[in-house]
């Protein structure tokens, strides 16, 4: 089997808070958030046979304990990510899967063959909130060639819901989380509305809720660059937002890492 792959990182202690893992970044997503660190994930192509990824979780193995699927959007390539599921599983590893929420039914059928232990889904606008989803993710009308998704934000909406309801209604765990940019989407009012939309969905108030600073230095949309991130302080500030909703707030920082609050 080949797949469209990306790149590796043999040993990681930040993809999955707690754990090291292997982590595979898979080609293709159906989105185009302007501020996409992987953008160059999302286009190119490089078709290689799977037995290269298993041996280098065979490589990682006596170094780790998880295996972390991540992209680009991991689950655009459903074969691919359950067989390497399925082979991690068979060497004695966790699963998990960071995932944009777009392939609910992908995500019920890795959950019905036990393949993956946590799924960390990504809600990057309020999920009642049509055109804010539409501003994060990058849509367009599509008037003449160009790379913009074709997929459209209430579907999108619906999808991510569904995922995030399918995980919850498993024994898998789930991590939501927002990546927070200045200027564009993460400010107090938007991670309010994201989170009181986390808890109408959900009915959950003690579901993990991570609020990543994002670093729009190599963002994909070029103007958006030279945008300072929110600092630890600002982060804070806006996790105290999110407490008015949710019980079990985090937050990601490059000054201190994965910090509850
Ligand atoms: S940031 Fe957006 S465009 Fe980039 S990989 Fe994630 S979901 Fe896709």
């Amino acid at each position: 089997m080949k797949l469209n792959y990306g790149s590796s990182v043999p040993i990681s202690t930040i993809d999955w808070h707690g754990h090291v893992s292997v982590v595979f970044f898979l080609r293709g997503c159906p989105f185009r958030c302007p501020y996409c660190q992987n953008y160059e994930l999302l286009v190119e192509s490089n078709m290689t046979d799977v037995s290269v990824l298993e041996a280098a979780v065979k490589k990682s193995r006596p170094f780790v304990s998880s295996m972390v699927l991540s992209g680009g959007e991991p689950l655009i390539q459903k074969k691919a990510s359950m067989h390497l599921a399925r082979f991690a599983k068979s060497n004695g590893l966790l699963v998990g899967v960071h995932t944009c929420g777009f392939y609910p039914k992908v995500v019920a059928e890795m959950i019905d063959e036990s393949l993956v232990d946590k799924f960390f889904v990504d809600v990057k606008a309020p999920l009642d909130n049509f055109g804010m989803y539409t501003k994060a993710i990058g849509f367009c009308e599509p008037q003449e060639a160009c790379d913009c998704i074709r997929v459209n934000p209430e579907e999108v909406v619906k999808k991510v819901s569904e995922s995030i309801l399918t995980v919850i209604q498993s024994d898998v765990d789930l991590e939501l989380r927002t990546t927070a940019i200045r200027d564009f989407i993460g400010n107090a009012d938007d991670i309010s509305k994201i989170a009181a939309s986390i808890l109408k969905l959900t009915g959950r108030k003690d579901i993990p809720y991570v609020i990543q600073q994002g670093i729009p230095e190599h963002a994909m949309l070029e103007s958006m660059r030279d945008t300072l991130p929110y600092n630890r302080d600002e982060m804070l500030e806006l996790a105290s937002v999110a407490h008015e909703f949710l019980d079990n707030v985090w937050i990601r920082t490059k000054e201190k890492g994965n910090e509850k609050v």
